[in-house]
Formats: C-alpha cells, structure tokens, sequence
C-alpha cells in the first residue's frame, strides 16, 4: 500500500480522541454533517448553478438559503442521510462564522465536502474534474509517496475518502452538528477535525487548484462543458453522489 511512506503521520496516524471545548461553537477545520450534495461544488464550478435536481425541487429556492436546508430535510433518507443512516455528509469548516456574534441559522459557513463517491478508490477511476479537485485522506489507498494527502485527527474512520478542493458556502442551518466519532471507547462528544496548519494548506491548496482549472479551461474552451458530460455519465447510474 502506498500510504505507508507518504508521511510521518501515515507512519504513525493519531488515534486520541478530539473532544472539542464547546459542545456548541464550531472552530476552523471542525468536521461536521452538513446537508449538502458533493455535485453542489461541481456544478457551481462547470455551470456557475447548483445542480438540476435542486432547480426542479426547489426551483423559488435561491441556493444555499434557510428554505433550500427545510426542503432537503423533507427529502429524507433519498437526500439527506448517507449509506450509514447518518444525517448529511462530512465536510470541514474553512471559516465558520463568529457563533458569539452571530448564531442565527442564516449565518453563512464555508466548507470542503467530503466523499467517497461510491467507493471510487483510486484517481484514475474519477472524472476529470474530480481528478483535479480532489484529495485523498488518510488512510486511502491511492496516496502516493510524497503525494498531496490530508490527515484527520483522530484518524478518518472511512477508508478512501476523497476530500473535495472546491469550498461551498453553506448556511448554519444545513450543517447538523459534528462528525460523531463512534470508534469503541470514544468519549462522549468527540469528533474529528484538522489541524490548523492543515486548514492552511488545504485553503491555498484550494485556491491553487481553482487557478490551475482556470488555466486549463482557456487552454481548452470546451472543458467545461466535456467535464460536465464527463461527470454526470460516470454518476447519473448512481443517482446523487452518496458521501
Ligand atoms: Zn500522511
């Protein structure tokens, strides 16, 4: 497995677990369910909209409202809960909002989505777009030797999560609460979140990789709309994209 020799840290992963300070203020790199679809990123960035199926269901809904975080709670377990029969999917907090100023569900918060989009474990299996964007977490087994990867402390509990490199502004609303970590023998509360320096790098990875996509897309006017082709061929047999 390639993951042995990719960093100290996937020599030796964290196991203790993070049980956060507050129960209820989220931090910078905080893991949560959120009510959101891993295609939200990817059409925003091919076609500027979310994706056609939040258009036909909730078509008086502007994107990312109070309304939209209602409506997809209404579609239940075909929207809102994962293969686990969790609530929403994972994703990180890049700047959530300041919860002592302003905790109003309408407040706004910006995350990276987290996936395994159907148990596609290796680079060269996804799309394009997807191979542009995202990031594997440890422990996974296409992180190559001094390949870009990312670390959740404690470690991920779900082998071969991709990490999308596409930030989503989200409402308060549509995020659940933490990521529960139920490893046995886990307190009461603990999560999983990154690390400050790896919120960091995963921000200015973000923005490189947004540049480099741009750069690509004036190389290739028809990118866009190939990727788009692309990913809705590799995903509509599945349905929505499950975390
Ligand atoms: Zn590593």
């Amino acid at each position: 497995m390639h993951s042995q020799n990719a960093c100290a840290e996937c020599a030796q992963p964290c196991s203790t677990p993070y049980v956060p300070q507050h129960a209820d203020y989220y931090d910078f790199g905080d893991i949560c369910s959120v009510l959101e679809s891993p295609s939200t990123p990817v059409y925003l960035l091919l076609t500027g909209k979310p994706p056609p199926s939040r258009d036909a269901s909730a078509s008086k809904l502007s994107w990312g409202t109070l309304g939209f975080a209602k409506w997809i709670r209404s579609q239940g377990a075909s929207t809102g809960v994962d293969e686990h029969g969790r609530n929403g999917r994972p994703a990180v907090l890049l700047a959530p909002p300041d919860m002592l100023q302003d905790d109003s569900a309408t407040a706004d918060v910006e995350v990276c989505l987290m996936a395994t989009f159907d148990r596609t474990e290796t680079f060269r299996c996804l799309p394009q777009v997807l191979r542009h964007f995202c990031i594997p977490i440890y422990p996974h087994v296409d992180i190559l030797p001094n390949g870009t990867h990312s670390h959740a402390v404690p470690s991920w509990p779900i082998a071969n999560t991709w990490l999308i490199a596409l930030p989503v502004h989200c409402k308060m609303d549509q995020v659940v609460g933490r990521w529960r970590d139920e490893r046995a023998g886990s307190p009461a509360g603990a999560s999983f979140r990154f690390r400050d320096n790896d919120v960091s790098r995963l921000v200015a990875l973000c923005r490189r990789r947004r540049w480099s996509w741009e750069t690509l897309c004036e190389q290739d006017p028809t990118l866009r709309e190939k990727s788009l082709k692309e990913y809705k061929v590799r995903h509509s047999a599945a349905g929505d994209i499950r975390a």
